[in-house]
C-alpha cells in the first residue's frame, strides 16, 4: 500500500519538549534578512548582486523544524477529509453538485475561518496555516472540488480585513469565519483577463452617495453559492487607459440585477464558474473596500497570498496522484513483473516526487515570509510556478501509469488530471509568472 508524501511528517522532528520548542522558536529569529533588508535599502539596485543577497537570506534564516500546532493541523484536517471519499467526489464532479456536507464539516471544525482574524470571531492564524489546510483537503483526493469550495471563504476577505472600513469588518467578517458568507472573486472579463487594466465594468455615481454598477465579469467562481462578491470595477477612466481608475466594492450578487450562468469546462466541476452580468446593480457607498482609484492596488495586496494557497493546492493534487500511481505500479503486472520496476515508469514518478518536495518547500517559505511581513514576492510567484509543473508532472505521470484505466473515471486519475492542468492557467498562467521575475527580478525589459 502507498503511503501519501510524507512532506509534511518527514520533517516533525526531534522537538521533544517544551525547552526544545522554544529553543526551536528561538532558531527561527529572521536575523539573516534583517542584514539582507538593509542591504536593500542601501544599494536599492536589482541584478546579480540582490540575486545572490537574496539566496543569503534564505541559506541563513531556515529552520526546518515543524511547529507541533501544523502537525495538529495536518492530522485534524485529515481526519475530517477521511469521511469524504472518492466516491463523493466523483460524484460531485460527475453532477456539478456543490460539496455541501463537505463545507459544513469543514466549518464547524473552525477551519474555514482559520485566518479570519481573532477579533471577528476567527482563528487568527496565519497564510502558513490556511496553506497547510488546503493542501490537505486537496491530498486527500477531494483536489480542487474540495479545496475551492472553501478557499474564497477561507482567504477571499482579505482585502476587506487589510483595507475595509468597520462596517465591512463588522459585517462580514464574524459570518466569513463561521463559514456561513459564501463569497465570490469577480475580476476576470471577456476583454480584461491578463490585462487588468482593461477592465469595463463600470460603477457610476448614482447621485444619492451610492452607485449603480452595469457590466459583465467572466469566470467568477463560487457565484452560484456566493452572497457576495468582491468586484473590481472601474470608476474613473476608460479601459486600457492603466489601474489608476479601478475601484474594490464588496457587492451583494442580487438575483433582481445579477444574471449568473455557469461555465461549462474541462474539471473541478462541484464548483462552478460562472458569467456574470450586472444590470442596474444598487451599490451602498460603505460597500467600497479601500479607496476610490486604489481598488487594483488593494487586489494586487492579496495575490501572493493567493499564489502561496493555490501553490499548496497544487502540490495536493500532485501528491495524491503520485499516491495513486505509486500504489497502481507496484500492483500490476506486465509481462510478468510490476510495471513499477521498469524505469520508464518509475523514473517520471520519482521526478514528479522530486519536483512536488521542491514546489512545496519553496511554498512554505513565501507563507512563513509572508507571515513575518516579510518581502515574498519572488517566492509566492516562484511557487506558484514550480508547483503548477510538479502537479501536472504527477498527474500525467500518474495518467501513464493506469493505462488504458487512468481515462476511465473510476481510477479517479483523469479528475487529478483535469484539474492539474488548470493549475498552468489560473489564477494566473505560467506565462505571467515568468514575466514577473523575468521583469521585477532580473530587471529584464517588460514585455508589455
Ligand atoms: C476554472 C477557472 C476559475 C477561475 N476563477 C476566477 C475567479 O473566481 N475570478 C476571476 O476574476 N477570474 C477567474 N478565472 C480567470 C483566470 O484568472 C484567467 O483565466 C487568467 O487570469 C487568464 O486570463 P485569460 O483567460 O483572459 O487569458 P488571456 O489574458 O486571454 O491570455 C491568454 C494566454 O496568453 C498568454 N499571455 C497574454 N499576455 C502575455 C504576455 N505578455 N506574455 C506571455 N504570455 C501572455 C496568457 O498567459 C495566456 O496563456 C478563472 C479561470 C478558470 C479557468
Amino acid at each position: 500500500m502507498a503511503r501519501s508524501l510524507p512532506i509534511e511528517r518527514s520533517v516533525v522532528t526531534h522537538v521533544t519538549s517544551e525547552a526544545d520548542r522554544a529553543d526551536s522558536i528561538r532558531r527561527s529569529t529572521p536575523r539573516p534578512i534583517k542584514i539582507c533588508d538593509s542591504w536593500r535599502s542601501k544599494n536599492g539596485a536589482r541584478g546579480v548582486t540582490d540575486l545572490e543577497a537574496g539566496m543569503r537570506v534564505r541559506l541563513g534564516g531556515m529552520d526546518f523544524a515543524v511547529d507541533p500546532d501544523h502537525q495538529d493541523i495536518v492530522d485534524a484536517v485529515d481526519r475530517v477529509c477521511r469521511d469524504f471519499d472518492d466516491e463523493y467526489w466523483s460524484r460531485c464532479d460527475r453532477d456539478h453538485e456543490f460539496p455541501w456536507d463537505f463545507y459544513r464539516a469543514m466549518a464547524e471544525g473552525g477551519w474555514v475561518g482559520i485566518a479570519i482574524p481573532e477579533e471577528f470571531g476567527g482563528g487568527g492564524r496565519g497564510i502558513t496555516e490556511a496553506a497547510l489546510v488546503l493542501n490537505r483537503i486537496a491530498a486527500s483526493g477531494a483536489a480542487m472540488n474540495g479545496s475551492t469550495a472553501v478557499h474564497l471563504t477561507m482567504f477571499g476577505l482579505n482585502p476587506v480585513v487589510k483595507f475595509g472600513n468597520d462596517r465591512l469588518k463588522q459585517e462580514f467578517l464574524p459570518r466569513a469565519a463561521t463559514g456561513d458568507l459564501h463569497v465570490a472573486f469577480g475580476v476576470t472579463e471577456p476583454d480584461a483577463g491578463t490585462d487588468t487594466s482593461r477592465i469595463a465594468t463600470r460603477a457610476v455615481d448614482d447621485g444619492m452617495g451610492g452607485w449603480i454598477i452595469n457590466g459583465r465579469k467572466i469566470w467568477s467562481s463560487k457565484a452560484l453559492e456566493a452572497e457576495v462578491c468582491l468586484l473590481l470595477v472601474r470608476t474613473d477612466g476608460d479601459p486600457g487607459d492603466g489601474f489608476g481608475g479601478l475601484t474594490l466594492f464588496l457587492v451583494d450578487l442580487d438575483p433582481a440585477h445579477c444574471d449568473i450562468a455557469p461555465i461549462p469546462k474541462l474539471g473541478r466541476n462541484a464548483v462552478a464558474s460562472c458569467e456574470v452580468a450586472y444590470d442596474d446593480l444598487p451599490v451602498e457607498a460603505w460597500r467600497m473596500v479601500g479607496e476610490r482609484g486604489r481598488g487594483f492596488h488593494h487586489i494586487l495586496h492579496g495575490l501572493n497570498p493567493e499564489r502561496i494557497l493555490l501553490s499548496a493546492m497544487a502540490c495536493g493534487i500532485g501528491e495524491v496522484a503520485l499516491d495513486r500511481a505509486v500504489a497502481y505500479a507496484a500492483d500490476r503486472e506486465v509481462f510478468g513483473r510490476p510495471i513499477g520496476a521498469n524505469q520508464a515508469i518509475s523514473h517520471p514518478l520519482a521526478i514528479a516526487r522530486m519536483q512536488l518536495t521542491g514546489a512545496m518547500a519553496v511554498m512554505r517559505e513565501a507563507a512563513w515570509r509572508y507571515d513575518q511581513d516579510l518581502d515574498c514576492a519572488e517566492l509566492a510567484n516562484t511557487a506558484k510556478y514550480l508547483a503548477a509543473e510538479a502537479s501536472w508532472a504527477a498527474a500525467d505521470a500518474a495518467m501513464q501509469t493506469h493505462g488504458g484505466l487512468g481515462y476511465a473515471t473510476e481510477y479517479q486519475v483523469e479528475r487529478f488530471w483535469r484539474e492539474a492542468r488548470l493549475q498552468r492557467i489560473a489564477p494566473v498562467s505560467q506565462e505571467m509568472t515568468a514575466n514577473f521575475i523575468a521583469q521585477n527580478i532580473l530587471g529584464l525589459p517588460r514585455s508589455y
